[in-house]
């Protein structure tokens, strides 16, 4: 039988509880057991007035935010129409039914200003890696670095080459805010300060954005995010964003390695991280100064795929301060003897060890060492006992556990693009991209948080 048809009836009075309405299983749920945003207060009440209206929550402007980047809604204007038609959403928010959705401009106003100035937005982020750490989910002996690259929010069609860009003269007082950001970042190592390394445009709307074409497909405007994560369970111990080229990624996985042990006291044992990572200096950095092993794959010149000798064909005779070629034959940097032991031994940062033309000319082995030269010479590098050490990091037992290990981070940027949708930024200039990137860090923590440490049902 058909039943009545279904008429909208306004009832004068409900009974409705939105506890009741929230699925036990659903993913806010498991999150909001890992929220605490009880220290935010004290950490913004130096940037409040004690006198004027009161202002919206804090809280309900984070809490909002953190549903928006879990479930891949950056769109402020669209996260207030979310939350105000989701109950699950409202629930997290601590809104009632009948509770006003704070205006989308609420959330630029706030960035802008107090949050950006108390760093608030790392705050909450420290306080999830501080939670993660409480419930045993970071060992802290090996971690991963990587960076990903993440479109920024600008258009080829509005930019021009660098120097042009330079010539306009731009005055920082009436400058858009993301170009002001810029102007404050020029000395930032990991905002382009540290590379000669001019790119080919310079975006108008954004013009810290790299130029890049890194994907090896059409080149793009984009930024990198930068993770530092513990290998254990995938936990991001840090986050940083930077200009997308090499030297600013190094930077910044310097940067997050100090950070976290200034913040938390953890330094790990080890470090797994791709090419990018392997040049000589970082590996100094990592080895010498810091005592991290690096499982880094050396970013080297030396090796050769024609099917002539690489560098490694070359023994190293430490005592002597020279190669023995595979001929037998000694190369030396210097043929000459000085009598001032100054100039034999000077300030150097790398050599070329080079055989004598006498012992090549008649050399059975030069067509397989140097067919197109007179002959043979090897370079090395001031630090290379440390980058032999890397190699035999990269070639010890433990390395593909390592290696394996470092995959955990690319999944994560697999993650942060796909679920979270963060393939496009939304702001614009260093700090908003700063933002996003902690924002969207927080959400991953929250939500892994949620996945491996379950909520228990309730019986029945
Ligand atoms: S060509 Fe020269 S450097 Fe090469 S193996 Fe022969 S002697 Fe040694």
């Amino acid at each position: 039988m058909m039943g009545p048809k279904q008429e909208a009836q306004a009832a004068l009075f409900y009974e409705f509880s939105l506890e009741d309405h929230v699925p036990q299983g659903h993913l806010l749920r498991s999150i909001d057991r890992f929220v605490d945003l009880s220290s935010i207060r004290a950490h913004l009440a130096d940037f409040y007035s004690h006198t004027g209206r009161p202002s919206i929550d804090p809280e309900l402007l984070i809490r909002m935010l953190l549903v928006g980047y879990c479930f891949g809604i950056r769109s402020e204007r669209r996260l207030c129409e979310e939350v105000h038609l989701n109950l699950a959403y409202r629930w997290f928010c601590r809104l009632d039914l009948t509770d006003r959705i704070p205006d989308h401009s609420s959330f630029s106003k706030n960035r802008h200003g107090r949050f950006r100035e108390s760093d608030l937005l790392r705050h909450v982020f420290e306080t999830t890696v501080a939670r993660c750490m409480e419930e045993g989910l970071v060992g802290g002996e090996g971690f991963a670095v990587d960076a990903s690259l993440i479109s920024a929010d600008v258009q080829k069609q509005n930019s021009s080459n660098p120097e042009e860009w330079a010539a306009r003269d731009t005055d920082p007082t009436t400058a858009p805010r993301a170009v002001r950001e810029y102007l404050d970042t020029l000395n930032d190592e990991v905002f382009g300060a540290a590379t000669t390394v001019k790119p080919k445009f310079t975006a108008h709307a954004d013009p810290a954005s790299q130029w890049t074409a890194a994907r090896k497909g059409p080149a793009f405007f984009a930024y990198s995010t930068n993770y530092l994560i513990d290998t254990d369970h995938s936990i991001i111990v840090d986050v940083d964003a930077s200009r997308s080229n090499k030297t600013a990624e190094v930077g910044a996985m310097r940067k997050m390695l100090d950070r976290t042990e200034e913040r938390f006291g953890v330094k790990p044992d080890w470090i797994a991280a791709d090419t990018a990572y392997g040049a000589s200096d970082n590996l100094v950095w990592l080895a010498l100064k810091r005592q991290i092993l690096p499982f880094i794959p050396v970013f080297d010149k030396g090796e050769r795929t024609d099917g002539t000798f690489s560098r490694s064909d070359f023994t190293w005779d430490d005592e002597n301060d020279r190669y023995i070629c595979p001929g037998g034959k000694e190369m030396r940097h210097t043929w000459r003897t000085y009598s001032d032991p100054k100039r034999n031994a000077p300030v150097w940062k790398s050599r070329n060890y080079r055989a004598l033309k006498s012992d090549c000319t008649g050399c059975e082995l030069k067509a397989k060492c140097c067919p197109n030269a007179e002959t043979r010479s090897v370079h090395r590098d001031k630090y290379e006992i440390v980058r032999d050490f890397a190699r035999q990091c990269t070639t010890s037992e433990f390395n593909p556990k390592a290696q394996a290990r470092r995959k955990k981070v690319e999944m994560l940027f697999a993650h942060l693009k796909r679920i979270l949708g963060l393939g496009r930024l939304r702001l614009r200039g260093p700090c908003g991209v700063q933002d996003e990137f902690t924002l969207a860090a927080t959400a991953q923590n929250l939500r892994k948080l949620a996945k491996l440490k379950p909520m228990e049902r309730p019986a029945g």
